[in-house]
């Protein structure tokens, strides 16, 4: 596997304790670790006094209280949620519970694309399919707090309700888990989309932040050469399954993994998986790639045309 992304994976955060990375930005980490989730969940508090919250987290009672004590004496007035994964979104009732804050988001979970036959829900039920804002944001939107800002950005591709939020007056941008410096993220149809993924990458590489704050591990520092390298990544991660194809002839996505992803923990063998067929029905749609009827795990790949 290409080492080219400059990854970042100092996080100097005890579970439960609050910081300020900047004026206005505070943040709490859940004690959720996985090799997922990376450290566990960052919740974070925008602005002072009147303040937002972004991704309450998982249901988690020492989280939800370790976020209501660093508000303590502060009024929410508003949640946002980047995407409905159960490490980000059922957090919010028990905040919500606490404060009266008005629940912001894209929308509630949906699948990227309509299930194939035979196609059940994917990785361990990570999905929050109870998750309902209170109002949804359409891509742009900006919402006035008491002395901060927001501004709604659709980036689909993690999952289809994948949504950062730009704070205006920090100039920085809450990546969710479509960004994140430790990582790239899993991108596991039918919920994620490798087209819609690349697309949001595109689109964030015409914005200014100079830093992020994603949804796990440590801030994205110089933003935007880290989104050029995120872009550089996948493009080679594909060139690879091209290559492969040629050399193989035919193949499938296990052989792929086990060619493509060189020293891979175990456990995200699955997750690699779902991410090769994200990149093969981008392949197959393209004509690059042919496999019998629709793109699935169990397929059979060869070069197309
Ligand atoms: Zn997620």
């Amino acid at each position: 596997m290409a080492e080219d992304i400059p990854y970042d994976k100092n996080l100097d955060l005890a579970p439960g304790r609050v910081d300020e990375p900047m004026p206005g930005v505070r943040r709490i980490l859940c004690n959720n670790p996985s090799p997922f989730t990376f450290k566990g969940t960052v919740s974070y508090i925008v602005g002072r006094g009147r303040v937002a919250i972004i991704d309450p987290g998982p249901e988690d009672a020492a989280h939800g209280a370790a976020l209501l004590d660093a508000v303590r004496g502060e009024t929410v007035t508003h949640i946002f949620v980047t995407h409905t994964h159960r490490d980000h979104s059922p957090g919010v009732p028990a905040i919500k519970r606490a404060t009266g804050a008005q629940v912001l988001a894209e929308g509630p979970h949906r699948a990227s694309r309509a299930l194939h036959v035979g196609e059940g829900p994917r990785l361990d039920a990570s999905n929050d399919t109870d998750f309902k804002p209170d109002r949804a944001l359409a891509d742009g939107e900006v919402v006035h707090g008491d002395g901060w800002t927001i501004e709604a950005v659709t980036t689909p591709g993690h999952t289809a309700n994948h949504m950062a939020f730009a704070f205006k007056e920090a100039n920085v941008l809450f990546s969710g888990d479509h960004v994140m410096a430790w990582s790239t993220p899993v991108v596991a149809p039918p919920d994620g989309s490798m087209g819609d993924y690349m697309a949001s990458l595109q689109k964030l590489s015409k914005r200014g932040e100079p830093t992020y704050f994603p949804g796990h591990g440590p801030a994205v520092r110089n933003a935007p050469r880290f989104v050029a390298a995120y872009i550089l990544h996948r493009k080679a991660r594909e060139a690879s399954i091209v290559n492969r194809l040629a050399k193989d002839g035919e193949s499938d996505i296990p052989a792929l993994v086990q060619a493509i992803y060189v020293g891979l923990d175990p456990r995200l063998t699955r997750a690699a998986g779902m991410s090769v067929l994200a990149h093969l029905e981008e392949l197959v749609a393209r004509g690059t790639v042919a496999t019998d009827g629709q793109a699935s795990i169990a397929g059979r790949y060869r070069l197309g045309g």
